[in-house]
């Protein structure tokens, strides 16, 4: 079987049918029709169909669908313009009022409103569970249960979940299980091979690698990947052919950039668990991850998302030091979202305290002395360099 650096230069490229070496931006909104009248028809009515409207489908979209299919080993995949897109649609393709969805505690802050306000307002039923738990996960399955809604390592305490535990718990009872792959981006984990029905991505991320672009893809099987696709028609997040074309241009170094960003990742946390003024490193490929075992087993590498948190005789003293240190760095970029070429760094209790729900005894959910590193492909030494000045300061 083709390796995926081979699949990530060459699959899809079929659907290139010029002679330039990369596929062009199809900058269009529309295309002439067919002189035959039957494959005028399989244009306006086909899945993904790439030479009819925008909205139904785009050559480069198609070509990277099949890639990003390819990629998580399902049998289709379908390109949305953000992560968001995929998830809402994902979901929105899988139930129904009167339905009943199980999610994890932790998600991403988007998708949380998702779960928390958006699918109540429509009559679904949500229960939110401890990732970490599949005797929670079990328990909260009702007779209505159609999906289980999955995000692992989530954010930003890089928790796992049993991807195997969770899919086989799912078949038993006949349920659709999703995946958000986002953290770990499918060279590090592929939740197919776990028995997860589908996967979603932002493709903003690692996917797209240059923090340039905002992208979502939803991979699965043909028959799920037609039931989104037609729900996107109504829902019209469509990707953009600039972006479609940064996307397949950003994806071909993505085995490579992902290597770099876990080798430095893991030197990174490794390094800064034996820093004064550090008081907790979370990283799922440390020992010290309550998770680490699970991480093995799962996952091939363990991405370029870490968390600190500063140390301080209180929370207060912790949460200026974690402001001091965003202040004295100079490589890492204090910004939201991850999985660029570029290191960034974010206080996850600032951002997303006010909209996340309280942990246990009424707690804010981060700890004002977290911080939410995103680990690029600067080296390592430079990297060390900025956060050891940064500390140094905090003495
Ligand atoms: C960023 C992100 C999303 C949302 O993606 P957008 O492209 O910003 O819509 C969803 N899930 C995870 C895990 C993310 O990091």
């Amino acid at each position: 079987m083709r390796k995926v650096e081979t699949d990530l230069i060459h699959e899809g490229e079929h659907y290139n049918d010029t002679r330039a070496i990369t596929t062009p931006i199809y900058q269009t909104a529309t295309y002439t029709a067919s002189a035959s009248a039957e494959q005028q028809l399989t244009d306006a009515t086909g899945t993904k169909s790439p030479y009819f409207y925008h909205r139904h489908g785009n050559p480069t979209n198609s070509q990277l669908g099949e890639l990003i299919a390819k990629l998580e080993n399902t049998e289709d995949g379908l390109m949305l313009a953000t992560g968001m897109a995929a998830i809402s649609t994902a979901v929105l393709a899988t139930v129904v009022a009167g339905d009943h969805v199980v999610v994890q505690k932790a998600h991403y802050a988007a998708a949380q409103v998702f779960f928390r306000e958006f699918l109540p307002a429509y009559g679904i039923e949500v229960t939110h569970v401890d990732q970490t738990n599949i005797n929670e996960f079990e328990r909260a399955i009702q007779k209505n249960t159609k999906l289980i809604y999955l995000e692992t390592p989530s954010n930003p305490n890089l928790e796992i979940t049993d991807l195997q535990a969770v899919a086989q718990l799912a078949k038993r009872n006949d349920i659709f299980t999703i995946v958000d792959n986002t953290f770990a981006s499918p060279i590090n984990q592929k939740p197919i091979d776990f028995g997860i029905d589908a996967v979603v991505h932002s493709a903003t991320k690692y996917l797209g690698g240059h923090s340039d672009l905002t992208a979502g893809a939803i991979c699965g099987s043909q028959e799920f990947i037609q039931k989104a696709w037609r729900k996107s028609l109504v829902l019209g997040a469509s990707l953009s052919p600039m972006d479609s074309w940064l996307l397949l241009r950003g994806l071909k170094t993505l085995s490579l950039r992902i290597r770099q960003i876990n080798e430095n990742a893991l030197e990174l946390a490794t390094w800064l668990e034996g820093q004064q003024g550090i008081q907790r490193v979370i990283y799922v490929g440390l020992p010290s991850h309550p998770q680490h075992a699970l991480a093995t087993k799962q996952m091939r590498g363990f991405t370029g998302m870490l968390s600190v948190e500063l140390a301080g005789a209180d929370e207060q003293v912790a949460y200026r030091n974690a402001q001091q240190l965003l202040s004295k760095l100079q490589l890492f970029g204090n910004a939201v979202s991850l999985g660029g070429v570029e290191s960034l760094i974010t206080h996850p209790a600032s951002l997303w305290n006010s909209t996340q729900q309280p942990g246990a005894q009424g707690k804010p959910a981060f700890h004002l002395g977290l911080l939410r590193i995103s680990v690029g492909i600067e080296h390592i030494d430079d990297l060390k360099a900025d956060l050891q000045q940064a500390l140094e300061s905090l003495k």
